[in-house]
Parts: structure tokens; C-alpha cells; sequence
């Protein structure tokens, strides 16, 4: 009877897992859809703890305390972790979190290899199953490399390591791997060979490190989600190998996601995946930024005249990007949406797939600070509507709205889609200097005719022009 209720349970859990994701793309939705996912993964967790027996044995779970332990310790850190995270610091987060998901796969596989072990001495090799052993070492190696990579992943984020690569390290790379999995396909073979697991966890936690090193610092976001798909692989395993649904299930979903994010961020920059594997965009700004001469004169509107230009339009749209987040200036900003809002002025937000630093990042940045959310529109739908409006004002963006991905052909984000903001009439473009983005190049958006220049810290910025329209 408690074997059909803990199959009901994770059949619930299965399904929770798969609304969840579905309720997460949608901002209106995404908060709840992370609660029903987290509830079906306490039911999993507790269905498997209270209900679980061995069909041969018919013993429960041992070692209660140390599971409960483990929760208890998890659950609290997990919680003020994520309490305590500021939102720009939020990949960094998902990274050490991933990283411990790799860690958990990589250990299962060692301590069932262990258990096999201790099979093959007693009864010998033809006992256990060659599927079984492939199932340890592919979660061995997919769970070290998705560990080691998402630590240097995690580093590189909070600026503690820094991009390392020497000549011919791609090459190295490849042949570290193929050594692993050889290695692995000669485990699988022989599974005698026990001391053979340590060795290629240790050569699966060099290329974890060496995969990740010489990617460029601000490329992390989607090698993080690279290696999340990798976890949850390295999860299925584990599912595969306690033939349980639940975690096949969870593992599954983690890794089609992640792999679709990669693929969809990857779409956004219009660059492919080997490109940012092995490319050094986005790694080496100051000399990608040295390639370009500057496209001539820019001009500067105060404070004042921009709170005149936009207290006396009729439809503003903000463009918001990283900047926003650094200077955490989200709150000011939907102040000067509500004032303009008093004056008559219709505001919206318009939000490019990836501005900011990871998926959504400007959606939950805008959504912190109450920011309706059918007030943010999608790149194409803003697009749709730049003509329509008196000002664009562009807060701390940059790469999302550069003209050179549509008309030069020789830029490395040439193809990008972007917000065409030079369709409105005033552009008001509040940055702190005229250093480039993310992509380490000019943005020839800067110097059109149309274009002014309001330079500050968004926060500061934004504080004073919200004083500066009370005043007109
Ligand atoms: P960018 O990185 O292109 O530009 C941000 C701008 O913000 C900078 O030019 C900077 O200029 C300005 N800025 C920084 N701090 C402040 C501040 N305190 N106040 C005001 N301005 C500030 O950002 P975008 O959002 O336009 O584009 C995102 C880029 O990141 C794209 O190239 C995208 O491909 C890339 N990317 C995005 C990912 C995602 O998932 N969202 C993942 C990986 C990469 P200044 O220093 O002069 O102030």
C-alpha cells in the first residue's frame, strides 16, 4: 500500500515539476510556479523518507538523523542564501547552487560504485550489470565536471578568479575528456579496476576547471546554464540508477531547460554556443573597445530640459538594462513612472530579451520594485511602438540597443535583434560615461542627431529628474 501512495507521490511531484517550469515563463506567474514546484519537492522528499521500503528487504530509510540533519543544515542555508542575495549577485547564486547539485550527482556515483564493489569481491564481476557501472561513471563524470566548472563559474562572477588560457588549451581540454571517457568505457568493462574511479574523478574535475577558465568573465551566464543542464543529467542518472521516477523526472526537465536557455540566450546574442566556448567575446573588453575610434560628437541635455522633454510627452518608454540593476535604482524608477503617470504621460517598459546579465534579469529587477507587469513590453512589441513615443529613455543599457547589429556587418553582435529605439522621436540615453557594454564595443546609437546624453548614476540621476518633474 505505502509503495502505490509514494508512486502517487512522486506522480504529483512529476506534474508539479512540469507546471512549475510552465508558470515560469510567464513574470505574472513565475513567483507561484517556484512554490507548486517547491511543494511537489517536499512531497518527493518526504514521500521517499517516510514511505520508502526495499523490495527485497522490505526495510525503510536508516540513518533518519543524518537525513533530517542534512535538511535542516541545507534548508537554512538554502534559505538566507537566497534571502540575503542582491539581484545583480543572482547568477552567482544559481552557479554555487548548480555546483552542489554536480557535487551530490558525482558522490551517489561514487558511494553506488563503492556498494558495486563490495558486490563484485563477494560475488564477482558477472554479478553486476555493465548498464548499472555506465550509469555511476557518466553521472561521475557529468556531476565532477558540472561541479568544478560552476565553482570557477561562481569566481569568476564575484571577481575572485580570474579569465586564465594559455595557447593550445582547447586542445588540451578535448584530450583530457577523451581520456576521461576512455577511461570510463574501460571501467564499465572492468569494474574490478575500483581505484579507476578516483582517477577519473579527479581528470573530470581538471576539465571542469579547464573547460570553464578560459571563458570570458561576462559569458558565465550561459556556460551557467550549460552546466545546470549538465546537472540535471548527472540527476537522471541517479534516477535511473534508484529507478526512481521522480528524480529521472526532475533530472530530465533541469536538463532540457537548461540546454533550451543555453540555445535561446545563445539566439539572443546571435552568437553560437562554440563561439562563446571557445570565443573570447565579452572576456578581453578594453581591447575589443581599442579596435574602435569614436563616431564623433555626442551631445548632453541636462536635467532640467530632460524633465521638461518628458513631463510634456505623451508616451515615454524606458528602456532599462544593466546599469539599472548595478546602481539598484528599480524603485526610483517606478517613481518617475508614477509621476509622469500623474501628469498625464503614459509610461512603458521596454524589456530586450537579454539586457541585464542573466534570462529575466530586468523582469524580476522591475518586478522588486512593483513595476506593473503589463507595462513591460517584449522586444518585439516595442518595436512595434518606439514610433509612437515622444521620448525613449534608456537607463544603463547599452548592447540592447545598438543600431551596429543591424547595419555593420563586420560588428561582433551583428545579427543580435534589438530594440530600435531611433524610431521615437527624443532619445535620452543616462549612462556614466561613454565606455562601452558588455560586448566591449561603441554604440553608434550615441552620437545621432536624435540622441542626448544625460550622464550619472542611474540612481542619482533618476532621484533628481523625479524632483526636477515635481517642479515643472
Ligand atoms: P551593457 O552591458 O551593454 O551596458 C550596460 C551599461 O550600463 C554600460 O555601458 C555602463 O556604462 C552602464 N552602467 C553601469 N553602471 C551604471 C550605473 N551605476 N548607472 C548608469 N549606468 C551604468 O548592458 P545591456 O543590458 O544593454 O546588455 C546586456 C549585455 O549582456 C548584452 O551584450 C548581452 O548579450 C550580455 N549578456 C546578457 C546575458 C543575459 O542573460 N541577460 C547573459 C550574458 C551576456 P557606464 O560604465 O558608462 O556607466
Amino acid at each position: 500500500m505505502q509503495e502505490h501512495i509514494l508512486t502517487i507521490c512522486y506522480l504529483v511531484a512529476s506534474v508539479t515539476f512540469i507546471l512549475g517550469l510552465k508558470m515560469l515563463s510567464n513574470p505574472a506567474a513565475a513567483r507561484k510556479g517556484n512554490l507548486v514546484a517547491a511543494a511537489g519537492m517536499t512531497i518527493a522528499i518526504f514521500g521517499t523518507i517516510f514511505l520508502y521500503h526495499d523490495a527485497e528487504t522490505g526495510a525503510g530509510l536508516h540513518n533518519l538523523g543524518w537525513i533530517f540533519g542534512g535538511l535542516c543544515i541545507g534548508g537554512i542555508i538554502g534559505t538566507l542564501a537566497a534571502k540575503k542575495v542582491k539581484m545583480t549577485a543572482m547568477p552567482e547564486m544559481v552557479s554555487l547552487f548548480n555546483g552542489m547539485g554536480g557535487a551530490c550527482a558525482a558522490l551517489i556515483s561514487i558511494v553506488e560504485f563503492n556498494h558495486l564493489s563490495a558486490e563484485i569481491v563477494q560475488s564477482g564481476v558477472a554479478a553486476v550489470s555493465a548498464g548499472k557501472i555506465l550509469i555511476i561513471v557518466l553521472g561521475l563524470i557529468i556531476g565532477s565536471v558540472s561541479f568544478a566548472g560552476s565553482i570557477i563559474a561562481w569566481g569568476k562572477l564575484n571577481g575572485s578568479i580570474k579569465d586564465f588560457s594559455f595557447s593550445g588549451q582547447n586542445i588540451l581540454n578535448l584530450f583530457i575528456l577523451a581520456v576521461t571517457l576512455g577511461l570510463g568505457a574501460y571501467l564499465v568493462m572492468q569494474p574490478g579496476q575500483s581505484m579507476f574511479v578516483y582517477i577519473i574523478l579527479t581528470l573530470a574535475l581538471i576539465y571542469g576547471v579547464f573547460f570553464v577558465m578560459p571563458i570570458g568573465g561576462a559569458d558565465m551566464p550561459v556556460v551557467i546554464s550549460l552546466l545546470n543542464s549538465f546537472t540535471g543529467v548527472a540527476a537522471a542518472c541517479g534516477g535511473f540508477l534508484y529507478d526512481n521516477k521522480v528524480m529521472l523526472t526532475g533530472g530530465i526537465l533541469v536538463g532540457a531547460a537548461g540546454t533550451l536557455l543555453t540555445i535561446l540566450m545563445c539566439k539572443a546574442m546571435n552568437r553560437s554556443l562554440t563561439n562563446v566556448l571557445i570565443g573570447s567575446f565579452g572576456g578581453n573588453k578594453q581591447g575589443a573597445a581599442s579596435g574602435n575610434t569614436a563616431q564623433g560628437h555626442y551631445k548632453e541635455i541636462s536635467l532640467s530640459d530632460s524633465a521638461m522633454l518628458m513631463s510634456y510627452a505623451n508616451k515615454v518608454m524606458i528602456v532599462p538594462g544593466y546599469g539599472l540593476a548595478v546602481a539598484q535604482a528599480q524603485h526610483i524608477c517606478h517613481e518617475l513612472e508614477k509621476i509622469l503617470n500623474d501628469k498625464g504621460v503614459e509610461v512603458k517598459y521596454a524589456i530586450h530579451p537579454v539586457a541585464g546579465r542573466m534570462p529575466g534579469h530586468m523582469n524580476v529587477l522591475l518586478a522588486e520594485a512593483d513595476v506593473s507587469y503589463e507595462k513591460l513590453l517584449e522586444m518585439e512589441e516595442a518595436n512595434d511602438e518606439f514610433k509612437s513615443c515622444d521620448v525613449v529613455l534608456i537607463l544603463g543599457a547599452n548592447d540592447v540597443v545598438n543600431p551596429a547589429a543591424k547595419n555593420d556587418p563586420s560588428s561582433p553582435i551583428y545579427g543580435m535583434p534589438i530594440l530600435e529605439v531611433e524610431l521615437a522621436k527624443n532619445v535620452i540615453v543616462n549612462k556614466r560615461s561613454m565606455k562601452p557594454g558588455y560586448a566591449g564595443i561603441e554604440n553608434a546609437l550615441f552620437f545621432q542627431p536624435k540622441t542626448s546624453m544625460l550622464f550619472g548614476d542611474a540612481k542619482k540621476v533618476l532621484q533628481d529628474l523625479v524632483g526636477e518633474i515635481k517642479s515643472v
